[in-house]
């Protein structure tokens, strides 16, 4: 049986402060109900962070941020730095989500600065790495991702690469347009991905979580849960109502300890 199950979401630009509070009131109900063996996380816009960080002090809920800077102060219209992160006392940092990959043409180099500098902060990088359908099709998906991983984890110490977490997330499969991953497929990516993990850090690289997302929803959850390398799930769309974000966590509970 699998020690710790992450699970979480990422609201991307959805919900105003009023909106995140509603449903982090409900989700610490949630935690305080289920398995502390279930880490839970949220990842709210920055304008809702410090609200949410009074709400769920005390709790098991990790609070990420979306997005940083890697310096620490400058010059930089517009950014965030970790010190400012830190401040705030956030948990987790997501980094290269394939929306900021894609729209703001962030790079593994510059993931890999951002999670250097999380590391200083003891704040978790939380990196999302996935092929896009081009690189599917020219069945280059596993050079694409290994490439990912070892851009963005170069320089990494075994004892830092202990504190990272990894999703990933085929682009393919994300959002309204996306298209669920077959299971087969996920578990086959997954096994390359910690295999990958151990070339690059030894037996650290068991340590590492790995999570799937990607058009994770009711039906398909426990499919990929039960895989032996997926330790996790980061959850989009079925995850921003609190009603249907509750019913995956209690099935999850009821799957994994009943
Ligand atoms: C995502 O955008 O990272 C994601 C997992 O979204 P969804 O579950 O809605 O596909």
């Amino acid at each position: 049986m699998k020690k710790k199950i992450w699970i979480g979401t990422n609201w991307k630009m959805t919900k105003t402060i009023a909106e995140g509070l509603d449903f982090t009131h409900e989700l610490k109900k949630i935690a305080e109900a289920i398995s502390p063996n279930i880490q839970l996380f949220i990842i709210p816009s920055h304008t809702s962070l410090f609200p949410i960080k009074e709400v769920i002090s005390g709790s098991t809920i990790y609070l990420g941020a979306q997005n940083m800077h890697w310096e620490d102060s400058g010059a930089y219209t517009g950014e965030i730095s970790p010190r400012m992160l830190d401040e705030i006392g956030i948990d987790m940092i997501e980094l290269g989500h394939s929306e900021r990959r894609q729209y703001y043409n962030e790079t593994d180099e510059a993931i890999n600065k951002k999670i250097l500098a999380a590391l200083e902060y003891s704040i978790k990088p939380l990196i999302c790495i996935g092929e896009n359908i081009e690189q599917k099709n020219n069945l280059i998906s596993k050079e694409t991702l290994s490439a990912q991983l070892k851009v963005c984890l170069k320089g990494l110490s075994k004892e830092q690469a202990k504190q990272v977490v990894i999703a990933y997330e085929p682009v393919w499969a994300i959002g309204e347009q996306g298209i669920p991953a077959e299971v087969e497929y996920v578990e086959e990516i997954h096994d390359f991905l910690r295999q990958t993990l151990i070339g690059l850090f030894d037996d650290t690289g068991m340590e590492i979580p790995v999570l799937y997302g990607g058009s994770v929803n009711h039906d398909n959850f426990l499919n990929y849960i039960n895989l032996e390398n997926v330790n996790g799930l980061f959850v989009g769309r079925a995850a921003w109502e609190i009603d249907s974000f509750q019913k995956i966590l209690y099935q999850l509970e009821s799957h994994l300890f009943d």
